[in-house]
């Protein structure tokens, strides 16, 4: 029986011992958003995926199945299930509180989080789409009825009318 380990910054590992497996759970004791899990898989494709935040997956990677989780599981837990599974004890594994799922379901606070770290990005974007157009020069005037404003550089429009123009979207700044 040979499986392998992918740890949660990125390297493989052929069949690290229980000590290095140990380690290697450990490692996620240290937050990081970008990389939160680390899994050991067989050579038959099952897998026991691990994350930060203690939600273990058990899947086939090869096969059709369907994903199911536990949470809250603590880190000798983590570690017991991979060596279950590193010695392909398939039926131990199979007899543990299983749910259905990919992990549990997302709270409104989290959603309400996602979506303002999503706006965050988006803004960003334009912000730095806004900047790179440079100042409005003097004595020029904006192609838009009604507008006060100067032109930028190669633009009939200023700042703000170039920005909705280019990007189909009303322009959230007015500096
Ligand atoms: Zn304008």
């Amino acid at each position: 029986m040979s499986y392998y380990v992918q740890t949660r910054w990125g390297s493989s590992e052929d069949n690290p011992s229980e000590a290095r497996m140990r380690e290697i759970i450990q490692e996620l004791d240290t937050p990081d958003q970008e990389h939160p899990d680390t899994w050991l898989s067989d050579d038959f494709g099952w897998t026991l995926t691990v994350s930060e935040k203690g939600v273990v997956v058990w899947e086939n990677m090869e096969e059709e199945t369907d994903p199911r989780y536990q949470e809250n599981v603590s880190r000798d837990e983590s570690l017991r299930l991979w060596l279950l599974l590193a010695n392909g004890n398939y039926n131990e594994i199979e007899q543990e509180p299983w749910k259905y799922g990919q992990g549990p379901p997302v709270s409104n606070d989290e959603l309400q989080n996602r979506k303002i770290q999503a706006e965050q990005i988006v803004r960003g974007i334009q912000r730095e789409f806004y900047d790179s157009l440079g100042p409005e020069l003097i004595g020029s005037k904006c192609g838009r009825e009604g507008c006060v404003r100067g032109t930028i550089k190669f633009s009939v429009f200023c700042r703000p009318h170039h920005f909705e123009n280019v990007r189909n979207e009303i322009c959230p700044f007015n500096d």
